[in-house]
């Protein structure tokens, strides 16, 4: 993959202490190859790697005393700068009810999926969004709608279904009787860019004078991504995009690529097909995604985002009374909510490499332990010291496991509960050093 193959060079060059021109020449072609694969289009590579040379080939770099660690700094500093530098906020006006947001963008591109996953965002911050479906071309198409829409709980409005134009219209009428202050436009597109898809498209604009289009980009385009977004930003315009299917693309090229082409940013990014996996787009955590270091941000906002006051208290009562069998279970549905344990790791440092190297992870060992946990009695969670031999006989019984699965569960528990004691005898250690002060 990219981060890969970024890695290596950046090892090499790190293996060398020293760097002459040469060295930084052959990191520069190779960090060249390796956008080139990755589908980033090729002007937008050719500058890169020219200023990401020019500013490594100082002798402020080159005689540091860490010139590889400089060099790294500068491609990520540089890969930041390409993808945006800061985030890109989604811009609602303050004085217009409802707002409307429009989505454009090729037929499969993810625009169905993004208006729902926007209307859920936009939920759980408060709004009342309304969908309004005028994709009136296909038949399934407000279907689709519909059913997202039930998912999350959030209306949609089809109108007559026939005419586009009308649908947008009538469905800011509707917003205005039922109090919905956000507007979301789905829209048709099609395989290729036509001129009656975008025709409809200007005319939607006009009609519902949206205070925010964006377009969504199927992050697994390729070169003609870059084609594609021109063409809407010539014709119908927009303010950002959203970056569909990046989970499913580890190039990251078209991310790469559609902000230095369009000089749009990338508000959001998808990375799923489930309503809650839109983000807010942060150039400076994907840049170090590219390169390798991991988005560690991501993660702990993910870990916030499910952690509920209940987790809270779980916690407080873990240090008080000791980890029980019941609380492993609580700790394993967590990593489930944020996405098991190959998404977590990938996301800490190095961890797509070292994911790679062991050729995955193995999800269905928390399907076991879970099965395991849940064949215990309710006083056998609470009290795991009370499973004794007999005991651990009916659980691996019970669970289809063996018994040696049993002990060595038990012995995890062991090792988790002592760790969860010194942290104990730390906190009141401190309170204690506290007092004595
Ligand atoms: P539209 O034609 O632009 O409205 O595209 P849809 O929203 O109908 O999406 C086309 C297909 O892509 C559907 O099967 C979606 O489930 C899928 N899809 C959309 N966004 C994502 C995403 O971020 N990740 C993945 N894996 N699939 C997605
Ligand atoms: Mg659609």
């Amino acid at each position: 993959s990219l981060s890969e193959r970024l890695q290596d060079t950046f090892d090499k060059l790190r293996g060398k202490g020293k760097l002459t021109e040469a060295d930084i020449n052959v990191a520069m072609r190779e960090i060249r190859m390796a956008l080139l694969e990755a589908d980033v289009n090729f002007r937008v590579v050719k500058d890169f790697v020219a200023s990401c040379k020019e500013k490594c080939l100082t002798a402020e770099v080159l005689d540091s005393l860490t010139p590889a660690q400089n060099v790294v700094r500068i491609v990520l500093d540089q890969l930041t700068e390409l993808l945006g530098t800061t985030e890109s906020k989604l811009v609602l006006a303050q004085n217009r009810t409802p707002n409307v947001i429009m989505l454009v963008g090729l037929q499969g591109s993810g625009k169905t999926t993004a208006a729902a996953k926007l209307a859920y965002l936009l939920k759980g911050q408060g709004h009342s969004p309304l969908l309004a479906a005028c994709d009136t071309h296909r038949p399934a198409a407000a279907d689709q709608l519909a059913t997202l829409g039930s998912e999350i709980g959030v209306p949609v409005f089809r109108g007559d279904g026939k005419d586009a134009v009308k649908v947008a219209s009538a469905s800011i009428r509707e917003a205005v009787d039922h109090l919905n202050d956000i507007v979301i436009v789905d829209t048709a597109g099609r395989l290729q860019i036509d001129e009656e898809m975008m025709q409809e498209a200007v005319a939607i604009k006009q009609a519902v004078k949206p205070d925010q289009i964006l377009m969504v980009v199927d992050a697994m385009t390729g070169q003609d991504i870059v084609n594609v977004v021109q063409t809407f930003a010539e014709r119908v315009d927009f303010d950002g995009v959203i970056m569909s299917k990046l989970d499913g693309d580890a190039r990251g090229g078209g991310a790469l690529s559609v902000r230095a082409v369009t000089g749009k940013p990338i508000k959001f990014v998808s990375m799923g097909e489930k309503p809650d996996s839109l983000e807010v787009f942060h150039p400076d955590r994907m840049a170090k995604r590219i390169l390798g270091m991991g988005d560690v941000y991501g993660i702990i906002e993910q870990a916030q985002k499910v952690a509920d006051q209940e987790q809270i208290d779980a916690a407080e009562r873990m240090l008080r009374e000791g980890f029980t069998m019941d609380d492993l279970l609580g700790q394993m549905q967590q990593i489930r909510k944020m996405g098991g344990l190959a998404k977590i790791i990938s996301a800490l440092p190095g961890g797509e490499r070292a994911l790679a190297q062991q050729g995955g992870v193995d999800e269905s060992s928390l399907g076991r332990i879970e099965a395991m946990i849940r064949s215990m009695t309710k006083e056998e969670r609470a009290r795991p010291k009370i499973i004794n031999g007999q005991r651990r006989k009916r659980i691996a019984a019970g669970s289809g496991r063996s018994v040696q699965e049993v002990n060595q569960l038990l012995k995890q528990w062991g090792e988790m509960n002592k760790m969860m004691s010194k942290m104990r005898a730390a906190t009141q250690g401190g309170s204690k050093k506290q007092r004595r002060q």
